[in-house]
């Protein structure tokens, strides 16, 4: 079998694809880098917002006007659109619960590695069909992690990407350590490598702040901080039900800021949801003027089918539009403070290839600086800064 694996949204899925993968080739399978090449096609879906599941649907389409093998995985089947067609369109379903059963990963690029810490979460936003697609919480024991860093450092691998769907929640189902200790076992073992932190929501980040900002000092923790906030209504955030407040939020980012100098805080909003009113979103608006996050997400709500906020009125498209547009002039306004690092000397991991050429390389704040020559994945370098591009930089080796 030449199977290609098509992966749609999150880090955990890109983990996820990864075990896979390791799946088919146990099975005798020989991964190829195209579809045209293969004749099954594994898709691994995402179902986060409309616009991406209607991309998915494209895409299983024209596998099958291609007459390709289909086997699906990922939050789609959880959730099973009508659009999806029927399961016996596949060969195989691979549901997200099923995943933990499946062979270890190799890595991506062969130096980047998934450590997905745990499944499922807390949470219960109305918006959101990743809770009906992943479920509630449950942490992965604490030597099932070390024992993927040790084997992944033993690959060679220089960047770890731990993550979840929350994964400050990590260890609240019990078992009596949260995320602060992970990180510290993860720091501790022994090896050249480098640990991204993924998402930590800002309800379940506040109870272990303290100890989370000091496991985040260690040398192996890239000085980034991704908190999804959503909104800067504490009125949105309450019908989000993400049980936190704009000034909790705030407090946190302003605790990261005071414990770094150099730091990267990356944050997450939803415009046009049922109950934003102009107001709402122009908290929103200010909220990201005073914490000025140096990475920002920004998505148009679209009612997910089954949630709470699916049932309630949408409102119309050209005011999402407009207030997506308007968010991200203002972060773009923000954007323009990068000119600031033309110049300046980096010390930087290559991480990975650019999808047009180059490579991606990662200094201690995360800070992505695209090196066109004189790199590979896996090698340190220093490097200085040439240009600053809409969302990265530009470097050359010295
Ligand atoms: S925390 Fe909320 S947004 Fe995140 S996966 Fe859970 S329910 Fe969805």
């Amino acid at each position: 079998m030449r199977f290609y694996i098509r992966t749609f949204g999150c880090t955990a899925n890109n983990g996820d694809s990864k075990r896979i993968e390791a799946l088919l080739e146990a099975r005798g399978g020989v991964s190829v880098d195209q579809w045209m090449n293969a004749d099954t096609v594994v898709v691994n879906t995402c179902t986060v917002t409309k616009r991406t599941e209607l991309n998915v649907i494209r895409f299983i389409k024209k596998m099958q006007e291609a007459n390709k093998t289909l086997i699906l995985a990922g939050c789609m089947t959880a959730v099973w659109p009508d659009t999806l067609g029927k399961k016996k369109d596949f060969l195989q379903i691979i549901t997200p619960r099923s995943i933990d059963t499946l062979p270890q990963p190799a890595g991506i690029d062969g130096v980047i590695g998934v450590v997905n810490i745990a499944q499922g979460c807390l949470g219960d936003c109305t918006y959101c069909i990743v809770k009906g697609a992943r479920g509630d919480l449950v942490s992965a024991k604490l030597d099932d992690i070390t024992s993927t860093v040790r084997r992944f450092v033993d690959l060679g691998m220089r960047e770890l990407r731990v993550t979840s769907q929350d994964c400050s929640a990590y260890g609240r189902d019990g078992g009596g350590i949260d995320l602060s200790d992970i990180l510290k076992a993860v720091s501790s073992i022994e090896g050249d490598f480098k640990v991204r932190v993924g998402m930590m929501n800002p309800d379940t980040l506040l109870p272990i702040l303290d100890d989370v900002i000091l496991a985040f000092k260690a040398d192996k923790i890239f000085k980034f901080v991704h908190i999804p906030v959503q909104s800067g209504s504490d009125r949105v955030l309450a019908m989000m039900r993400r049980g936190y407040t704009a000034r909790e939020f705030e407090l946190i980012v302003d605790k990261f800021r005071s414990a770094f100098d150099d730091m990267i805080l990356s944050t997450d909003f939803i415009v046009g949801t049922p109950y934003e009113r102009e107001e709402d979103f122009e908290a929103s608006v200010e909220l990201l003027k005073r914490t000025k996050p140096e990475k920002v997400n920004i998505t148009r709500f679209s009612p997910r089918p089954g949630t709470p906020a699916a049932a309630m009125t949408d409102i119309p498209e050209r005011v999402k539009k407009d207030r997506s547009r308007r968010l991200t002039k203002e972060y773009r306004n923000l954007l323009k403070g990068q000119d600031k690092f033309v110049g300046k000397v980096f010390d930087v991991i290559a991480t990975q290839r650019g999808i047009r050429g180059g490579v991606i390389t990662r200094d201690d704040a995360y800070r992505y600086i695209l090196v066109r020559d004189g790199l590979e994945p896996g090698e340190d370098a220093r490097v200085k800064v040439t240009e600053s591009r809409a969302v990265y930089l530009v470097g050359e080796v010295v």
